[in-house]
């Protein structure tokens, strides 16, 4: 795509999507992360004509702190796919962008290698935007890429808080990568995300840290079984069996993990629960656009707006309940 082309109609932004354009999918992503009404219709159309092509990627979703080595592991690993005849597109999920407006994720030159490779395409968080609208965007993306031809998506999320557990709803598998600390090594973890993770890797096991790394990989596998066992969790068992000690900066054990994650990949095919998550994915999506759009819908009618008013009276004047009084406004509009 060119600059002379700056509307192209919908219909042949598809099809410079589905011929690899990476201008075009570029400019794809920035309409579906606009709020603008007349984007998001465009968007919508889009989309709807590219379903048909998307849905035949690994989806693989990276976690973990900052410093953990996430652009380290993902450039490496995404090069060597593409040494294998992939192709490799990165979004990047960082909550903390919505809040502060900088992002941890975006700040850096990251991925130097990947983001220049033709066979790659390396997208940051968009530096504004709600986190649903981010949950939407990286939806919409994943489809985009998938349009475009890419085989192997990356969703790379920055480990703080709530953003892991999101992200797992929009992947096929989820890798957690954690370093070696002193004491125990779940310490810091939390509950949730092992819940959410299906592979695990203790990254920095090179110079002096070998050994650590070894230990705490060790370490984390058997508390993971530990918990497996007193929950009966079939989930947190397989993860424990699949702790590994990698160095991303060297290379070291990359090879095992990247076929545990293709393994692991093919398992949930050939189990047929690939379809099932991605269906379940599908109605979470719908359910969280019903909620957006309820919500929306509620707030504009006109009924809407003068029951607000008086439910503002009504919880100042202390006769109806907060409670009370939402239930009667969204209620006015659903009668006139
Ligand atoms: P991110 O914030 O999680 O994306 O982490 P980075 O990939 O930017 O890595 C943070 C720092 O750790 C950088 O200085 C990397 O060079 C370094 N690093 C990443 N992986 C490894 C590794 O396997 N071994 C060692 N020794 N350093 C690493």
């Amino acid at each position: 795509m060119t600059a002379r082309d700056e509307f192209p109609t919908t219909k042949v932004f598809a099809e410079r999507i589905r011929a690899k354009d990476r201008v075009a999918l570029a400019r794809a992503i920035t309409l579906v992360e606009s709020t603008r009404a007349i984007d998001r219709q465009k968007a919508e159309d889009l989309l709807a004509m590219l379903i048909p092509d998307t849905g035949q990627s690994l989806r693989l979703g990276v976690s973990g702190v900052p410093g953990a080595g996430k652009s380290t592991l993902i450039e490496r690993l995404g090069m060597a796919w593409i040494q294998k005849g992939h192709r490799v597109a990165v979004l990047a999920v960082d909550p903390s962008s919505v809040r502060s407006g900088g992002s941890i994720l975006g700040d850096k030159t990251r991925m130097a290698h990947l983001a220049s490779d033709p066979q790659a395409f390396v997208r940051p968080s968009p530096t504004s935007g709600t986190l649903g609208g981010v949950a939407r965007r990286t939806r919409e993306a994943i489809l985009l890429c998938e349009a475009a031809g890419y085989d192997r998506i990356i969703v790379e999320t920055v480990g703080v808080g709530q953003s892991e557990v999101s992200a797992a709803d929009l992947v096929d598998l989820f890798l957690l990568i954690a370093l070696s600390g002193a004491g125990d090594e779940l310490q810091g973890i939390k509950r949730g995300i092992l819940e959410i993770a299906d592979l695990m890797v203790i990254n920095k096991a090179d110079g002096d840290n070998i050994l650590a790394a070894q230990r705490a990989a060790r370490m984390m596998a058997s508390s993971l079984h530990m918990l497996s066992s007193a929950d009966a969790d079939p989930h947190l068992t397989a993860v424990a069996a699949n702790v590994l000690a990698v160095s991303a900066l060297h290379g070291d054990g990359m090879d095992d993990l990247m076929e545990q994650i293709q393994k692991f990949f093919e398992s949930l095919g050939a189990s047929g629960h690939l379809e099932q998550k991605r269906t379940h994915q599908m109605k979470q999506w719908l359910d969280d656009e019903i909620n957006t759009l309820a919500v929306d819908l509620v707030r504009a009618h006109p009924a809407f707006r003068r029951a607000l008013s008086l439910a503002h009276e009504n919880i100042g004047q202390k006769t109806l309940t907060p409670s009370q009084a939402a239930r009667n406004a969204v209620q006015s509009c659903l009668k006139s």
